[in-house]
């Protein structure tokens, strides 16, 4: 199958990006695996327009329904390779070959987590990697904070 642009991630990143090319008329595949960042925050209240705030969760499957109202095609596959070809990318899934013009990664970022066994299962429930986003939710509780001394080799 063929696209103008194809997207890899279904975070906020990518499904923003999707609204732009999708509405400027090219014609867009979303892929994506399995959970974004955003599916593992408990609440969002940083984030305007949500008076009540939002699970993180929600707001994930907002944004893919959003770009899928749209004509924005969205599926659940993770790519395993790409290649440069003369028309552009292509683009291998763990289902499909695709063809495209144009690849975005918006795949997200790995955190530098501490090696704390079972460390996950807390993740959104009371260990955070951010102090904008969820300092808030610990106004007057006690906390640990683990920093990570940064080693520089210039
Ligand atoms: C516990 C927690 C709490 C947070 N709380 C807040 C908060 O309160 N407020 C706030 O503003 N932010 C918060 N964040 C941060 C926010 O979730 C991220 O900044 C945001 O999700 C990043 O968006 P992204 O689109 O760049 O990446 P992600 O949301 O991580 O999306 C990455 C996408 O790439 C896909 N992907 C990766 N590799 C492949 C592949 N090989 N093939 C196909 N798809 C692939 C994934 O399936 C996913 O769809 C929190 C994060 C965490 C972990």
């Amino acid at each position: 199958m063929r696209y103008d642009v194809i997207i890899i991630g279904a975070g906020p990143a990518g499904i923003s990006a999707s609204l732009y090319t999708q509405r400027g008329n090219l014609k867009t595949l979303v892929l994506y695996k399995d959970k974004s960042s955003l599916e593992k925050t408990d609440k969002i209240e940083n984030y305007y327009g949500f008076e009540n705030g939002i699970s993180g969760e929600q707001l994930y499957k907002n944004g893919i329904n959003q770009a899928q109202n749209i004509g924005v095609d969205v599926q659940k596959e993770e790519v395993i390779k790409i290649d440069i070809i003369s028309e552009g990318f292509l683009v291998k899934s763990s289902k499909e070959e695709y063809i495209s013009k144009v690849v975005i990664l918006a795949t997200g970022n790995k955190k530098n987590k501490p090696k704390i066994k079972g460390i996950e299962k807390f993740e959104g429930k009371g260990v955070s990697y951010c102090a904008i986003c969820d300092g808030f939710f610990y106004r007057n509780k006690s906390v640990a904070v683990i920093r990570k001394r940064r080693v520089c080799n210039f």
